[in-house]
């Protein structure tokens, strides 16, 4: 009786231990597989297999020449090496009065050796076992090497659960054990050409105001959601990586074509997407890469299906493979975005440079805007049009903004202290307006370099304001309340309704120089142009045309009763030092100029 309880009581522990484990039911592994062909290689036998001990099941991790993946625990061998935690060896099925009867036997397995799965607790798990279906006799050194390879499943395992190797969340297998996956099969496999996938489902952004807007809860949930239709989807032969908080990896198997696998993964996209009515896993997008086992670096292989998971982004329906020119793009962005911060502590990485506007009907400089440029170390000049849009997308908008302001200020007071008094224009990105102290932050400024409101004008984009309308309004409300001119720049290219433009405190518009330069094409693109222009007058705001560069726009602009002009046919963007001659030489009235000139 008291044995019974003993053997009662320490069962219930060993099944403890095998569930804390988290084991049972998880998808396969090559770092296991690889141990189960190795005992059968060195049995010659066609059937080995890493069997776990369940309450009334032997469930298989890994196998070879086996088609279930569990057989009933009753009059199973490997139960017996779990309960006596040692090693069983079965020469003959059929002679033995235990297994006679059992199901094995009835399948027509006659050999059998086990070696016990067993933990540092002294619990044993299971078996590796390998299986034959002639009677045979076993080497001393066969049954050793058996018992090294079942340590080094316990390795495996106790390897998975110290180095963190499951998502305790998803209970997936996580990036690191995709990259030592990948390796391994570069081991075992080199040569072969597959394809893996990541699957992202949200993009940073997304992330950031879903959890800011619902907690972290709601995150985890579509995360555990998400991962149960991505493993079912793929199915239990294969593994699904949980690799980053929203992303899943995974690989193709052997021999599948792209086309095949990309019809997977939008069947699981689609199931992604109807399973959930959040707004959020609707904007899942799925990277395809190719690789070649053992040449393609593990690291390389989760970087390119990332980079295409990017690009899918902005793709319908959101599955995109890797392109290498993409990918270069996405690398050249993410240096530039590193490189930045460094370029606005140091001197003469970051200036600014200066264009003239001019007034039509006076023909005088009544201001500048001014222009970001960046001297990076290695790269040479990069262009405010690439790195503007990735830099605003950070948190280095704010910094950036303040840096351009103080720049901007000191110029301005420089030139009114000699007596060029100059309007000078800046611009906000649509992370600057909404930024909590954004207005507060640019008043300052003013105060702190003593110049008044009315000498600055901020260029706010169309797409920027609609964004986030009320937001972007209170906040240049009390700009334009302080006194500070607000323009609408780039005007034309955004979406924005007049019904909204109306309502902006801005008086100024800027028309963009794609429709500028497009007047000399024919009458339509003038009548655009002029269209635009009083349309903005009837609704009281300025209008400033933006890259004039021939005389005959500039006259036809004139004509069309446009207040200001900006482009080459005036100055490019200047220095501050350029500038200022180009205005000394720029204000000599014309009677002076033929004085001079006599
Ligand atoms: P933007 O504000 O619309 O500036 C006008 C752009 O048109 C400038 O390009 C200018 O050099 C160019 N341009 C002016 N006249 C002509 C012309 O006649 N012909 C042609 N082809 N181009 C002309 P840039 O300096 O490369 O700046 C590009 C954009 O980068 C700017 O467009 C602006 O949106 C952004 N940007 C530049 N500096 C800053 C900054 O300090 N902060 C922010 N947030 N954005 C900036
Ligand atoms: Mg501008
Ligand atoms: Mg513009």
């Amino acid at each position: 009786m008291k044995n019974r309880i003993n053997h009662d009581q320490n069962e219930v522990e060993r099944l403890d231990a095998l569930y804390r484990l988290n084991l049972l039911d998880t998808a396969p592994s090559e770092s296991f597989d690889r141990i189960t062909r190795m005992a059968s290689q060195i049995f010659g036998l066609p059937i080995a297999a890493v069997s776990l001990t369940d309450r009334d099941r032997q469930w298989f991790k890994s196998r070879v020449g086996v088609a279930h993946n569990s057989i009933p625990r009753e009059k199973a061998p490997c139960a017996q090496v779990a309960e006596q935690a040692q090693q069983v060896l079965i020469p003959d099925l059929q002679a033995d009065s235990c297994y006679r009867n059992s199901i094995l036997a009835d399948q027509g397995v006659r050999f059998y050796a086990g070696a016990s799965l067993t933990t540092r607790e002294g619990y044993s798990l299971g078996a590796l076992c390998v299986l034959g279906t002639e009677p045979r006799e076993t080497t001393a050194l066969e049954m050793d090497a058996l018992n090294d390879l079942a340590k080094m499943v316990m390795d495996q395992i106790e390897l998975q659960h110290a180095f963190g190797r499951i998502d305790p969340l998803s209970g997936l297998p996580n990036r690191t054990q995709f990259l030592e996956d990948l390796a391994d099969q570069g081991c075992d496999r080199p040569g072969q050409r597959r394809f893996a996938a990541l699957i992202d489902l949200v993009s940073p952004e997304q992330l950031n105001n879903g959890v800011s807007a619902m907690g972290a809860a709601y995150l985890d949930k579509i995360v555990e959601d998400a991962a149960r239709i991505v493993a079912g989807a793929i199915g239990r032969e294969r593994t699904a990586y949980h690799v980053a908080a929203t992303q899943f990896a995974i690989l193709a198997p052997p021999g599948v074509q792209k086309g095949k696998f990309i019809a997977g993964l939008s069947n699981m996209l689609d199931r992604l997407r109807g399973n959930s009515n959040e707004r959020f896993i609707t904007t899942a997008s799925v990277g395809v890469a190719p690789y070649t086992a053992g040449e393609t670096a593990p690291a390389a292989v989760l970087r390119t299906i990332h980079s295409a998971a990017q690009a899918a982004r902005s793709r319908s329906p959101m599955i995109t493979t890797y392109s290498l020119a993409s990918d270069s793009a996405h690398q050249r962005q993410f240096h530039l975005l590193g490189d930045f911060g460094q370029a606005m502590r140091d001197e003469g990485q970051l200036s600014l440079v200066f264009q003239p506007r001019i007034d039509l009907a006076s023909g005088e400089c009544t201001g500048a805007e001014a222009l970001l440029r960046w001297q990076h170390p290695k790269l040479g000049q990069v262009s405010p049009a690439e790195f503007i849009p990735i830099v605003e997308q950070t948190s280095l908008a704010e910094p950036l903004l303040k840096w351009v302001l103080e720049a901007a200020l000191q110029q301005l007071v420089q030139w009114h202290a000699g007596g060029k008094m100059l309007r000078l224009s800046i611009n906000v990105s649509a992370t600057n307006l909404k930024q909590a102290g954004f207005a507060q932050t640019v008043q300052l400024l003013l105060l702190k370099h003593r110049v008044r409101p009315e000498w600055i004008e901020l260029e706010v984009t169309e797409s920027a304001v609609m964004g986030d309308i009320v937001n972007a309004t209170t906040q240049l409300q009390i700009l334009v309340d302080a006194g500070i001119h607000v323009a609408i720049d780039d005007f034309g290219t955004g979406h924005s309704s007049l019904a909204y433009l109306q309502k902006l405190p801005a008086k100024i518009i800027k028309i963009d120089q794609s429709f500028v330069m497009d007047m000399h094409r024919g009458r339509r693109e003038r009548q655009l142009v002029r269209s635009m222009i009083s349309l903005a007058h009837d609704l009281e705001f300025q209008v400033v045309a933006e890259g004039v560069e021939t005389a005959e726009a500039r006259d036809c602009l004139q004509e069309m009763g446009c207040d200001e002009a900006q482009g080459y046919l005036y100055g490019r963007p200047m220095t501050a030092n350029m500038f200022g001659s180009w205005f000394e030489e720029f204000s000599v009235p014309q009677g002076e100029m033929l004085r001079i000139a006599s």
